[in-house]
C-alpha cells in the first residue's frame, strides 16, 4: 500500500533523483529539493561501472546513457614517467558478459539530465532553488523546512532522505560529524583532446592521472590527483605547484596538462557519519558516506543506495522508520569496503621509489584475467 504522505529528498544529485525514479516505479511518492535554481553542469565525467549500469539499466535508462556517452574497451595503467604499460583489464565485451551490464562513461551533467527526464515522466516533483534547512521529527513523521526565493517553506512528510552531497546539511541536522579530508585534491578538466576509448590511469610519485573520452564529440575527461591543502591561501601558486608537480613526467602527459584548464580544484574527503539516520530521516550517497575517487564509485554507491533503500521502504511503507534502519544496516558492510579499497588505491596510485616498483610487479603478475576476478565484489555486487 503506498504511503499517502510523500518522502521527501534534499538534493536533486545523482543518488537523489535515482532514489526518486525508484520510488516512483514502486508507486512511493516523493518530492525532490534542490538548492540549485537551474541544473547547470556541474562535476565533470563519471565513470558508470556495471555495479551501477545494471540498476540504471533496469530502470530502461541503458539507450539514453549509450547515446549521451561511451563504452571503454580496457583500463590501462600505465608509467606516467616513462610512459610505459604497467598492467590493462578488459572493460568492453569480456566485461559485460562477466558482469552482466556494461561499464560506460558519461559527462555528469548527461547523466543528471537523463536521471531528471525519467524522474519528471514517472511523475516525480522536482522543486528548483529549495535548500534544505531544518527537520524536526514529528508523530507523522517528520517536518522540514526549505529556504526559498520567497521565503521559508515548510513540508509535513512521512520521512525524509538526505541526499545533499559530502557537505550534508541533513547530515548535519542528524550530528553526524565533520567530514575527515584525505589530504589530496583533484583536479578535472574536460578537454578536446583525441584519445584512446579506454580509462587511462597514469601513476607516479605523488600524483596520479585519469582520462576517459566522455562523449562522440572527441571530450576527455581529464582528473588529476595531488596532495594539497584544503583551503589553499594562494589559487594561483596552488595550481602552479600542482602543474610543477609534472614537470618530470612523460611527454603525453605534459601535453594534456598543458592542454588543460583546470578550475578550482575539488578536495576529497572520506569517513562514515556518527549518525547515518534517525527515525523516519536517513542519509544516501555522499551525505552517508563520501568517498575517495580512486575506484569510481562514489556515483555508483549512491546508486545502489537509492536502490535498496527504495526496496526497503516498498517493503515497510508504513514505517519508514524501520525500512530506514533495515537499509543502514545492510548497506554498512559494503560501503565500508568500497571506501577502503578506494583509500588504499590512492596510496598504490602514487607510490614511489621501491614500493612503486614492487607495485608494477605485482599488478603485470596478477594479468587480466586475475584483476577482473579482483573486481568481482564490486562489479558483480547486485543491489536490491
Ligand atoms: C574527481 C572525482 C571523480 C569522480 N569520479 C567518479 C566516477 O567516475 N564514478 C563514480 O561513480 N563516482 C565518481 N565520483 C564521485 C561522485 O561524483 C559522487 O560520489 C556522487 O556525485 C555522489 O552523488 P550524490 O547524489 O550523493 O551527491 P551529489 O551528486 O553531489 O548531489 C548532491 C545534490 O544536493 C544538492 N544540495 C546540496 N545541499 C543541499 C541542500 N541543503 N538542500 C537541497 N539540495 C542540496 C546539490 O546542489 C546537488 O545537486 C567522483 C568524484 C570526484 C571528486
Amino acid at each position: 500500500m503506498p504511503a499517502k504522505r510523500p518522502i521527501l529528498i534534499a538534493g536533486a544529485g545523482i543518488g537523489g533523483l535515482t532514489l526518486a525514479i525508484a520510488l516512483a516505479r514502486k508507486r512511493l511518492p516523493a518530492i525532490v529539493f534542490e538548492r540549485a535554481p537551474v541544473l547547470e553542469e556541474i562535476g565533470a565525467g563519471l565513470q558508470i561501472p556495471p555495479n551501477a549500469s545494471r540498476l540504471l539499466d533496469g530502470f530502461g535508462l541503458g539507450p539514453a546513457l549509450d547515446e549521451a556517452g561511451m563504452r571503454p574497451g580496457e583500463a590501462r595503467m600505465l608509467d606516467g614517467r616513462a610512459d610505459r604499460l604497467i598492467a590493462q583489464m578488459p572493460l568492453g565485451r569480456d566485461a559485460e558478459e562477466r558482469w552482466s551490464a556494461p561499464y560506460r562513461m558519461i559527462h555528469r551533467a548527461a547523466l543528471q539530465k537523463i536521471l531528471v527526464e525519467a524522474a519528471q515522466k514517472a511523475g516525480v516533483e522536482i522543486r528548483l532553488g529549495a535548500e534544505f534547512s531544518d527537520v524536526a521529527e514529528t508523530d507523522k513523521g517528520v517536518t522540514a523546512s526549505f529556504r526559498t526565493a520567497s521565503g521559508n517553506e515548510t513540508v509535513d512528510a512521512c520521512a525524509l532522505v538526505g541526499s545533499d552531497g559530502a557537505r550534508s546539511a541533513v547530515r548535519t541536522k542528524l550530528g553526524g560529524g565533520d567530514l575527515v579530508f584525505s589530504g589530496h585534491l583533484a583536479w578535472r578538466a574536460v578537454t578536446k583532446f583525441s584519445a584512446r576509448n579506454e580509462v587511462s590511469i597514469w601513476l607516479g610519485p605523488r600524483a596520479h592521472l585519469v582520462t576517459y573520452p566522455l562523449d562522440k564529440s572527441g571530450m576527455l575527461n581529464v582528473v588529476v590527483c595531488t596532495p594539497g591543502s584544503e583551503r589553499p591561501e594562494d589559487e594561483h601558486e596552488n595550481a602552479a605547484k600542482m602543474r610543477a608537480l609534472f614537470r618530470d613526467w612523460c611527454s603525453p602527459v605534459r601535453t594534456l596538462i598543458d592542454a588543460s584548464e583546470f578550475g578550482a580544484p575539488w578536495p576529497l574527503y572520506d569517513g562514515i557519519p556518527k549518525h547515518m539516520g534517525k527515525g523516519a530521516i536517513t542519509l544516501i550517497g555522499d551525505a552517508a558516506h563520501p568517498i575517495q575517487p580512486h575506484m569510481a564509485q562514489g556515483a555508483a554507491l549512491a546508486i545502489e543506495d537509492a536502490v535498496v533503500l527504495s526496496a526497503r521502504l516498498a517493503k515497510m511503507p508504513s514505517d519508514p522508520a524501520r525500512a530506514f534502519r533495515s537499509y543502514e544496516t545492510d548497506r554498512a558492510e559494503r560501503v565500508r569496503a568500497v571506501q577502503a579499497t578506494s583509500r588504499r588505491n590512492g596510496e598504490l596510485f602514487r607510490m614511489s621509489g621501491l614500493g612503486a616498483m614492487a607495485r608494477n610487479g605485482m599488478l603485470r603478475a596478477l594479468g587480466p584475467k586475475a584483476m577482473m576476478t579482483q573486481m568481482d565484489w564490486v562489479y558483480g555486487y547486485r543491489a536490491g
